[in-house]
């Protein structure tokens, strides 16, 4: 089958044997792989292994009769392997579990990835696959490990409901939280992004959208959800909480930032998201196929072969691309 593969720092389109099956697995004609531009680091650090974390398909056979239901049926992936044993996989936290492992990402402590969709096959655990009933496009159905992301995000702030959230650009999961944030009840969405297309999408969504700190920023933002985690977009967030306010960082830069005791006067936080977990997926599922979601943000489609266009594309600025294989 044809595969993408991550080797060195780009891309190359190789022939790779289909996967086998062991027990507990389930294999997927993959329809569609989404490629989100604030993955581009993560993606390309899956060295050696099929890149690609968003992926929709049609199970084509199950290694054992535990999972023959799904034989025939239409799924969005839950696209991680947890050890399943430990307290955080016991407790509904598996995004924390050490034996965590990404197909088509490798994330940036290191650690090593499985294969991932882009390519015709995948093999899965059964219980990473959300049958999906029908009525949502390819399209729309890869936007949801991003709205998983953006909800996990959300479901850090105890003070959504009737407040003033901010979102720090720049990407699919800046677009997917300024969408959640609405329809989960926040009063209010400031999106700050520089890029022209990107804000006018936020906009259609319902957020409203400045390049810099508004002039009212002195009202204060509850939460600030920082998407970017640079040096400046940090100070840009604990600016906008003013004095009670908590920011949410939903990315993991390297970047070192200077902190002042002061910066977090009053009953300010920071603190950082570290996954989403299963009930997020299936939260973002359902609120898709009900309509509250819309998945406007889902991006062009190329083919395996068309795969430079797609990473062209994300590096001139576009949220997301998808690759049908
Ligand atoms: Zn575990």
């Amino acid at each position: 089958m044809k595969a993408l593969i991550a080797k060195e720092a780009a891309l190359t389109l190789e022939e790779r044997e289909a996967p086998r099956l062991t027990s507990g697995e389930i294999l997927v004609r993959v329809s569609a792989c989404g490629l989100s531009r604030e993955d581009l680091p993560g993606l390309l650090q899956a060295q050696g292994k099929i890149i690609g974390r968003e992926i929709t398909g049609i199970v084509k056979e199950a290694a054992d009769a535990r999972f023959e239901a799904f034989v025939g049926k239409r799924v969005v992936l839950i696209p991680y392997r947890t050890c399943e044993g430990c307290l955080y996989c016991r407790t509904n936290r598996k995004p924390l579990c050490e034996s965590l492992v990404w197909q088509g990402y490798a994330d940036t402590q290191g650690k090593q990835a499985l294969d991932g969709g882009a390519a015709e096959w995948i093999k899965v655990w059964g219980a990473q696959a959300l049958p999906v009933d029908d009525g949502l496009s390819d399209a729309q159905l890869g936007c949801v490990p991003v709205y998983a992301a953006a909800l996990a995000a959300a479901r850090k702030s105890e003070y959504l409901y009737a407040e003033h959230t901010a979102v720090l650009g720049s990407g699919a999961l800046g677009l997917a939280l300024a969408e959640v944030l609405r329809s989960m009840g926040s009063a209010a969405v400031l999106y700050i992004d520089e890029d022209k297309s990107r804000t006018e999408m936020a906009q259609s969504l319902g957020a409203r959208c400045a390049k810099v700190l508004p002039e009212d920023g002195r009202v204060g933002y509850r939460t600030v959800f920082d998407t970017v985690c640079t040096a400046s977009s940090q100070r840009t967030a604990l600016e906008l909480t003013r004095e009670k306010g908590s920011v949410i960082n939903c990315a993991c830069g390297k970047e070192e930032v200077p902190y002042l005791l002061r910066d977090l006067n009053g009953e300010r936080s920071i603190c950082s998201v570290g996954g989403p977990q299963e009930k997020d997926y299936y939260d973002a599922l359902r609120m898709l196929a009900a309509g509250r979601l819309s998945a406007s943000f889902a991006g062009r489609a190329y083919s395996l072969a068309d795969f430079d266009e797609a990473i062209k594309d994300l590096c001139h600025g576009a949220p997301r691309a998808v690759v049908m294989p």
